[in-house]
């Protein structure tokens, strides 16, 4: 299903910037906030910017939210809001909702009444944060499953001028590179002649631990 049309509700730090993003890409929104303050600033910037409580029923059904494609609530500190917001967009019909949450619990919660999908960003940030620090060459990661990563390490200036088959990391470490970025385009499947620099990104995967020997051993 693509989707075309967002319902944002909370427009604080992260509903704004979520709202500011999509119109960025091109989207429509429809930021909700009970706070006129925080509505006025973003009426400019958004397609529609709406003052109203959303735990009311009425008022979500009068501003036509069952007509979005995905709906998201990003109330975090009011836990009891969140919820029942939440029920009312899968109750009114909305295709996808998702929402912030602030705890464990309260993403549970959330999972139990139907929510396509719950997002921690403080969490999420501080533990993405964390990585980057204890790895600076570290620049993304995606988890793809419990053990298995793909991360996007800087080549380092020790490594530039290597070839993959020099580096022979998937024998030494059994991790792949299966990318690199370089200033002039991307390589994808690079083979054992491509050649490293220091202004490139290389893309690995691999488990957790490889990833970790990897780094240690050659950066
Ligand atoms: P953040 O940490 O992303 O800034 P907050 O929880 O501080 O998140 O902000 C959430 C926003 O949601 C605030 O702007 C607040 O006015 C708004 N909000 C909270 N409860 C409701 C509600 N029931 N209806 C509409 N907006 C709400």
């Amino acid at each position: 299903m693509k989707i075309n049309q967002f319902v944002i509700i909370g427009l604080g730090r992260f509903g704004s910037s979520l709202a500011r993003e999509l119109i960025e890409l091109g989207y429509d929104v429809l930021g909700i906030d009970k706070d006129e303050e925080v509505v006025q600033d973003l009426s400019q910037v958004l397609t529609h910017a709406v003052t109203a409580e959303s735990t009311d029923e009425e008022v979500l059904r009068s501003l036509g939210v069952r007509n979005f494609d995905c709906g998201v609530v990003a109330i975090g500190d009011d836990i009891q809001a969140s919820i029942l917001t939440a029920i009312l967009l899968k109750d009114l019909g909305v295709k996808k909702v998702v929402a912030k949450a602030m705890t464990e619990l309260h993403g549970r919660v959330l999972e139990k009444i139907g929510v396509d999908r719950v997002v921690y960003p403080e969490r999420d940030m501080g533990i993405r944060v964390a990585h980057q620090l204890v790895s600076p060459n570290l620049l993304d990661y995606i988890e793809l499953s419990k053990d298995y990563t793909i991360a996007e390490l800087a080549v380092p200036k020790c490594l530039s001028g290597v070839s993959l088959q020099d580096l022979n990391a998937r024998a030494r470490f059994g991790c792949s590179i299966v990318a690199i970025n370089k200033p002039k385009g991307i390589i994808i499947a690079p083979t054992g002649n491509d050649v490293l620099t220091e202004k490139d990104v290389m893309v690995i995967i691999g488990t957790n631990q490889q990833i970790e020997e990897f780094e240690d051993s050659v950066i």
